[in-house]
């Protein structure tokens, strides 16, 4: 029931037409129907994208909560549905650590593109500093009950949740299979907690930080991960191809 999804974080890089090129190398790829692949293009390339797009989905990587207005340099969630769009990122470090994002900011973030029934995909992960601490654990179920888990186990079917610990992104420096599966099946057991068996067996928990072809398929191996968001290695057609087959 658990879905398998790679995902490509593309973050503020490419020209447009090297955008074009990657995207239309990747949607050109045999990978197998059961993995759904989804790429988080910058925004001024998501109408062109969704045109061409078949086989792979069109995601955006940021949105401004509110319907319409005076939010000078913003794009809607309603911006983004109307041409298309079906899944957002939110809650990315990146956006926590740069752009200020907090909990409570994600929470509207969530409320508004679920209520036009989007699928999100929910970013949570700790610095060094708190693993380091050994409160990994709990600062990431904090994450969780502070933006998510007030949604009901209806709308939590939208949901996909990314842990990405700060330290392993952009960094090389991957957790280990192990770390990773231990934190996955705690985010699981937490959902377990919270919603009950079903929405705890059939949500999907993504692995992001430095996954690249080296690694995938060993983290892709642990029972509770569902799959990887994937930066720098995404914008490489032959590396994402690898991710998408690492299963
Ligand atoms: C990310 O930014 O979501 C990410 C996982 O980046 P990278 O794969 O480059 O570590």
């Amino acid at each position: 029931m658990r879905k398998k999804i790679v995902a490509g974080n593309w973050k503020m890089n490419l020209l447009h037409s090297d955008a074009i090129r990657l995207f239309s190398e990747i949607e050109n790829q045999q990978v197998s129907e059961d993995v759904i692949r989804i790429v988080f293009p910058p925004c001024i390339y998501i109408s062109d994208l969704i045109k061409s797009a078949k086989n792979v989905l069109v995601g955006a990587q940021n949105f401004y909560p509110k319907e319409n207005g005076a939010y000078t340099g913003e794009v809607s969630i309603n911006q983004l549905k109307d041409i298309g769009v079906n899944h957002v990122l939110i809650g990315h470090s990146e956006r926590r650590m740069f752009f200020n994002e907090t909990n409570e900011f994600l929470k509207e973030k969530v409320d508004a593109a679920i209520h036009l029934g989007m699928h999100v995909i929910f970013c949570c992960g700790e610095s060094l500093e708190v693993r380091d601490t050994n409160n990994h654990e709990s600062f990431v179920i904090n994450q969780l009950n502070s933006s998510l888990y007030h949604l009901t186990s209806d709308q939590l079917k939208l949901v996909t949740i990314a842990y990405e610990p700060i330290w392993a992104i952009g960094t090389g420096r991957t957790a280990t299979s192990q770390q990773a599966e231990e934190m996955h099946s705690h985010i699981r057991k937490s959902v377990l907690e919270r919603y009950g068996n079903e929405s705890a067996d059939s949500i999907s928990i993504l692995y992001g930080g430095s996954c690249n072809p080296s690694n995938a398929k060993e983290l892709f191996s642990c029972s509770n991960v569902d799959g990887g968001l994937i930066g720098g290695a995404s914008l490489k057609a032959d590396d994402f191809f690898s991710i998408s087959t690492a299963y």
